[in-house]
């Protein structure tokens, strides 16, 4: 490629969303520039390569379905495929539709300035490129932002310091001192695999997470070959579950107040045998809605930990408190509460002892030193915004994004921002985004964003923008839904709050009201001559 060049569209990033767009967009007949800035696609499934990462959505659900020669030669080895099984799906998928001829890899796009004369985009890249283009596609991942957190002395630390969304392949673990910070569901994935060959794990917690067995095992070939002979239909399924997933299963459908104490306790020790979040979430109507259905289920979650780790202190030590179970992202795991049976982890309770500081050998905590060999980050992501925030988007009248995004979320249906025209996010602030099986909502977006070229090259239109207006009311109704559920409780802190972030707006990131109605909505507002969106 020359340092200048001009294509229909720029697809920033090669995860699930940008490989998808780019396919779909270059399918379409337009010319398309994927950027990304990995070696290698995948996204998320490039990046999260350490010890333990895995899906926590099922595999067979967990993948496209825009083709079903894809997902019916595709074989999946376990119910929730591990990062090297999701990157190698997603390099077959590039090498099956040939788009990395598309993509520029190991570049970052750094700019994007919107010239109004000529309705094109300047993209600028981080190798001095520039690319102008009509279209920008932010496929650039609701979770991609890794946050580094700011810890007395660890700057001085003398061993490996890594962030698990950055985990290199040359990381030496084994027989290695190590200690985990964080037990979101990245640590909670971590912990199991590093405590199985490390020397010593220490696990430096905050807040505990509950989670919930996942019960991975491997895919029976009956299985697969059922699923598979029902995947048109499923996956037309999963278009309009409120989740975004394919029902495998059935569950609940009944009131947990209408059963017996001997009842739902059946219910709940066959849902957590059998794993996985859905087994447990949807068991009874009210295990997600707050009030005393939600506690029972907290209260049994932390009967779990008690029943599976031998020393009280420990256990106690290992129990969220101060809010309760679906506040924050539910996790699921493979054997993490029981890891702290291990004579060779350690767990540091930080809510009562504070990391002091690190110095060159190790770390300062709980009235002890403990020496250390790396140092792992499981500390999260600048989530929604983070990715976005860090390229200098200019749009309309010299509006930059970061002005426009401020302390907090902005975006019409999760797609547009108004004065950004022709820019679209898939899988943006206010759409299911990260609270359905993300996979189907990126389909979602990047069918859409498709269909909405074409209709502006039937039509003659050159751009189009999202109304503030719209964008307002918009917010306003995701803000609504989001009001009085777990996810806003009293007492809630999470990243989908944005209170893992200095400086952030507490601010509920996606609409509650569930994938398959906001597929309706955006169908309705679409079929109403785009409704909310300016063409012109
Ligand atoms: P990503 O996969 O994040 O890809 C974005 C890409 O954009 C990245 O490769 C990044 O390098 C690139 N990029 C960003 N900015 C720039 C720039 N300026 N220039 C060039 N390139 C750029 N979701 C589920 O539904 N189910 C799961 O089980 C699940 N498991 C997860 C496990 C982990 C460890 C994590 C972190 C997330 C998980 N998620 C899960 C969410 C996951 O992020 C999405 O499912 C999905 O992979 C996102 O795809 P994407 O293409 O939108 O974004
Ligand atoms: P996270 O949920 O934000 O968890 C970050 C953890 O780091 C929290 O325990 C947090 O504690 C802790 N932390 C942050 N800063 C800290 C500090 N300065 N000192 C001590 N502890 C600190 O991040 P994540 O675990 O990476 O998960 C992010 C999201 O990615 C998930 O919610 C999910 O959507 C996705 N994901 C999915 C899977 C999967 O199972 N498929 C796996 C990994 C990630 P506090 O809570 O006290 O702030």
């Amino acid at each position: 490629m020359s340092s200048w060049h001009r294509v229909d569209a720029v697809v920033v990033g090669a995860g699930f969303a940008g490989l998808y767009a780019t396919h779909l967009l270059s399918a379409h007949g337009l010319s398309v520039q994927g950027v990304e800035a990995g070696q290698g696609v995948g996204g998320t499934w490039y990046w999260n390569r350490y010890p333990g990462a895995r899906c926590d959505v099922e595999s067979l659900d967990y993948s496209y379905s825009f083709d079903d020669e894809l997902q019916q030669e595709w074989d999946w080895s376990e119910r929730y495929a591990a990062q090297p099984e999701i990157e190698r799906y997603l390099n077959h998928v590039a090498d099956r539709f040939d788009l990395r001829r598309h993509y520029r890899f190991a570049t970052r796009v750094v700019a994007a300035r919107f010239d109004e004369d000529r309705s094109r985009w300047q993209v600028a890249l981080d190798d001095g490129g520039e690319v102008q283009a009509r279209f920008v596609v932010m496929a650039t991942g609701a979770l991609s932002e890794p946050k580094v957190p700011t810890i007395a002395g660890l700057d001085e630390f003398a061993g490996r310091v890594v962030h698990t969304a950055r985990w290199p392949d040359d990381l030496e673990v084994r027989d290695r001192r190590v200690a985990v910070i964080g037990t979101g569901s990245t640590g909670i994935q971590l912990v199991p695999a590093l405590a199985e060959v490390a020397a010593h794990l220490l696990v430096l917690q905050r807040d505990p997470n509950y989670t919930i067995p996942a019960g991975n095992r491997p895919l029976s070939p009956d299985e697969v070959a059922d699923v598979k002979r029902r995947y048109p239909q499923l996956r037309a399924q999963a278009r309009h579950a409120a989740n975004g997933n394919m029902p495998l299963r059935s569950y609940g459908g009944r009131s947990i107040f209408d059963v017996s104490d001997e009842e739902r306790e059946r219910v709940w020790v066959a849902a957590l045998q059998e794993g996985g979040a859905p087994a447990f979430t949807r068991s009874f109507d009210e295990v997600m809605v707050p009030g005393p259905g939600n506690d029972l289920a907290t209260q049994r979650l932390l009967q779990l930990i008690d029943e599976t780790v031998d020393d009280p202190a420990v256990a106690d030590a290992l129990k969220p408190r101060g809010y309760s179970f679906g506040c924050k992202r539910v996790c699921i795991d493979t054997g993490y509460h029981a890891t702290f049976n291990r004579p060779n982890v350690t767990l540091v309770d930080l809510r009562a002892t504070p990391i002091e500081r690190f110095d060159a050998t190790g770390v300062h905590v709980g009235g002890r030193h403990h020496e250390l060999d790396v140092v792992a980050l499981a500390t999260g992501f600048d989530a929604m915004t983070g990715a976005l925030g860090r390229i200098e988007v200019t749009g309309r009248d010299g509006l930059t994004l970061r002005e426009a995004l401020g302390d907090g979320l902005r975006g019409y249906l999760g797609l547009a921002i108004p004065g950004f025209p022709n820019l679209f996010t898939v899988t943006g602030p206010g759409s299911p985004s990260v609270l359905a099986n993300v996979v189907t909502g990126i389909e979602q977006h990047v069918e859409w964003v498709a269909a909405c070229i074409g209709h502006l090259d039937d039509h003659g239109w050159s751009t189009i923008e999202a109304d503030p207006e719209a964008e307002a009311a918009w917010l306003d109704h995701v803000a609504h839904l989001a009001e009085g559920t777990v996810f806003t409780a009293p007492g809630c802190t999470s990243w989908y709050l944005g209170s893992n972030i200095a400086g952030k707006r507490r601010q509920f990131v996606a609409y509650v009201g569930g994938l398959g109605t906001y597929g309706d909505e955006l169908q309705r507002r679409t079929e109403d001559g785009y409704r909310g969106f300016v063409l012109q």
